[in-house]
Order: C-alpha cells, then sequence, then structure tokens
C-alpha cells in the first residue's frame, strides 16, 4: 500500500508553471490528503478499539477513506449524519455507495444531529474511537508532517530557496498542520467549506504552539458542492491542459480562487492534490444538470 513519497508532475498554463503534489496517485483507498490524516490510525496498532465512530457529510471523501480503514483493521463503523438524499438514496457509485459496500452503518439523525454529534465525544466508550467531522484533530499532524518532509526535500533537490504552496481546504486541517511544519514557505489556501472567519476558527483550534498560519485567498463567491458554470470552465481548462483528473468538489474552487490571486504571488507554484476522484460521478451529475 503506497502512502507516502508521492510523485511531482508540471505543466504550464496562462504563462506560468505549476507543479502539482500527486498525492491521489497515493493508494486508491485513502487517496490524497485523507492518507495523510489518517496515517497516525494506519501505522499504529490500536488493539483496544473494536469501532470508529464518525460524522459529517453523506458524500464526505473521508467518509470512505474511514469505511477503508475500518475495513482493513475489522472495525466497526458508525457514521452519523443528518439527512440523506433522495438523489444520494439513489446513488450506485461514489463515496457513499463504496463506504456501505465496505460495511458502514449509517444512521441519519435529522434534528437531533447537532446536539448529538456536540456531545459525541463524552459519549464514547473504551473499545470507541472518534473521528471528528474531516478528521480535523491533533492525530492528522503526523502524517501531514511526512507530506511537509517531501515538499521540502524537493525544494531543495529542485533548487527553490522560495515555494508557494497552495492546497484547498475543508477543516483547513492539511493547510495548517502543513504550515507548521514549512515555516520557510508559504503556504496559500482558499475555503471551500464555510466563509474564511470558519476557516480561521478552525485554524486557532488546532494551534497549540507559535507559529505561522496559511495565508486565507478569500473566496466569497463559491458554496461548498455546489456546481457553477465557470468553475467547470475552469476545471476542464486545467485537466486538459495538465491531463490530471482532479476532484470536483473542492479543485473547481481552488483553482479558480487561485488562478485569480496569481498576480500577488511570484514564488514558484505547489498545488497538492489531496485526491478525492472517486467522488466525481455523483458531482459530475449534478454539473450535467446545470450546464444541459
Ligand atoms: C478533504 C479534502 C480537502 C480538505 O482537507 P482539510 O484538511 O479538511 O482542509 C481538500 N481537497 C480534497 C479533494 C479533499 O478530499
Amino acid at each position: 500500500m503506497r502512502l507516502i513519497n508521492s510523485p511531482i508532475s508540471q505543466f504550464d498554463y496562462k504563462q506560468h508553471t505549476f507543479y502539482v503534489k500527486r498525492d491521489d496517485l497515493l493508494d486508491p483507498q485513502f487517496s490524497g490528503n485523507k492518507a495523510r490524516k489518517l496515517a497516525y490510525y494506519l501505522e499504529n496498532s490500536l488493539p483496544h478499539i473494536d469501532t470508529l465512530v464518525s460524522y459529517g457529510g453523506s458524500q464526505s471523501n473521508l467518509m470512505y477513506s474511514l469505511s477503508c480503514l475500518a475495513k482493513l483493521k475489522q472495525w466497526n463503523f458508525i457514521y452519523y449524519i443528518k439527512t440523506l438524499s433522495t438523489q444520494a438514496k439513489s446513488e450506485t457509485s461514489g463515496n457513499l455507495t463504496y463506504s456501505l459496500q465496505n460495511g458502514m452503518q449509517l444512521i441519519e439523525l435529522k434534528n437531533d444531529y447537532n446536539s448529538f454529534c456536540d456531545n459525541l465525544a463524552s459519549t464514547m466508550k473504551s473499545n470507541q474511537l472518534l473521528i471528528k467531522q474531516g478528521g480535523a484533530q491533533i492525530e492528522a499532524e503526523y502524517g501531514i508532517q511526512q507530506l511537509a518532509h517531501e515538499i521540502r526535500a524537493w525544494a531543495q533537490q529542485q533548487n527553490f530557496q522560495q515555494l508557494a504552496i497552495f492546497i484547498a481546504s475543508g477543516t483547513g486541517t492539511s493547510a495548517l498542520y502543513l504550515q507548521k511544519h514549512l515555516p520557510e514557505f508559504e503556504v496559500y489556501t482558499t475555503n471551500c467549506v464555510g466563509s474564511p472567519e470558519y476557516l480561521l476558527k478552525q485554524f486557532e483550534a488546532l494551534i497549540t504552539t507559535k507559529q505561522n498560519k496559511p495565508n486565507i485567498l478569500v473566496n466569497d463567491t463559491y458554496r461548498f458542492a455546489t456546481p457553477y458554470a465557470e468553475l467547470y470552465k475552469t476545471i476542464t481548462d486545467i485537466q486538459n491542459t495538465s491531463q490530471i483528473e482532479f476532484d470536483m468538489v473542492y479543485d473547481p474552487i481552488a483553482w479558480n480562487i487561485l488562478l485569480n490571486h496569481l498576480n500577488k504571488i511570484s514564488s514558484p507554484i505547489l498545488y497538492i492534490h489531496c485526491g478525492g476522484t472517486i467522488g466525481n460521478t455523483t458531482m459530475l451529475k449534478r454539473y450535467k444538470k446545470i450546464l444541459s
């Protein structure tokens, strides 16, 4: 199982060279930053645990990786969601379908969701392991530190004194720990989920020692997991030029925001490909609806 040392591709677009850290080429079960965020659990045996518990969106990339982790560890996996749409119920591919095939027990909480999940940590028994929504917790640092080492070694090889690293944010966990472990470089991100203020709060919640925060390139236009015609154009252009398949949820926003801020960035740009492409079939269906 390949969980570290992803290769780096490069391509030219609009007179810029973009380097892409291909974490999408890590093991497909844990592809992308989820392999990094879950490395701690993959490498450590937790003999007292037999049940994994988590919660969040019904098409979450993390949910699918957790279902693979549970299967590998022979743990039960309980996943709480707020509601399941009729569209989601009818899907025959994508994160939800594959997670259920891996044995995930899905529990729909409806109105009780928020209060239930807020209290979840206090209800865990000694055989249960809780991984918070999006994996926003300190254990994620372990694998992101490895990613930082790989980037530093590559930058040295390239003779880059400066580097702008761009990574899309959901919870912001990956961006924050990457900046922590690469203080000599500038990490840029954008808020794909929620507001820039939400993202800052997420950073603050994880900061334990003095460190720089990643630069937030503000997204105040695009809502998470929502199709927009101009984003489709951006990601199609990028995919055609690079010959790399990107995620259809985070990456269209991330590339659009990055391309609109290129005048602010003078260092070579390394874009972190966070995987997530197995969710593309479901997101593409939503795109088809608005484009037809
Ligand atoms: C999970 C995910 C992210 C966001 O990672 P965070 O650490 O939550 O910010 C970005 N891109 C893709 C494709 C993802 O699956």
